[in-house]
């Protein structure tokens, strides 16, 4: 299978059957992220221990396929990774949408490069890190995430 149909598979089967979809009731950590510019509004919550382990990580809300696949596939690869680990893939996915991949960052990806191609579509490379970055932010103790305004969290460092 080419990286592009099983990219469109990818999509479709995690929009279709988002994992770990709906609200955390016991969450200790959320934040909201929004792209205004698709109309994507997501809310993820996470369960941090006190090792700093993400023992449970979900999201609603809604938006096009693109960030609820991206969103669907980042909880499933988030699950059960230490705070660090997130954050470092948070950035390895952010340097491949923005085609400045750091030697061993596709290796730490792995599935998640079905998402490279999105690099080519710069239109919709918010769409995909959205919830990356709603993700951080509520990690990071923010509450909101946006990729426009005054909450943009795309042109930090
Ligand atoms: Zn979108």
């Amino acid at each position: 299978m080419s990286m592009r149909a099983l990219y469109q598979e990818v999509i479709l089967d995690h929009n279709r059957k988002p994992r770990n979809f709906g609200a955390l009731e016991k969450a200790n950590r959320r934040a909201e992220g929004e792209n205004p510019l698709c109309g994507d509004n997501y809310t993820v919550y996470a369960l941090v221990d006190d090792q700093g382990v993400i023992e449970e990580v979900k999201f609603e809300g809604q938006g096009c396929a693109i960030s609820k696949a991206a969103a669907s596939m980042m909880t499933v690869r988030i699950k059960g990774k230490s705070i660090e680990e997130a954050q470092e893939l948070v950035q390895g996915f952010r340097h491949m949408l923005t085609g400045e991949l750091e030697g061993g960052e596709k290796e730490l990806l792995g599935h998640l490069t079905v998402f490279e191609g999105v690099a080519q579509r710069p239109e919709r490379v918010k769409c995909a890190v959205l919830p990356w970055h709603a993700l951080l932010a509520a990690l990071e103790g923010g509450e909101k995430a946006s990729t426009e305004g005054e909450h943009d969290v795309w042109h930090e460092e």
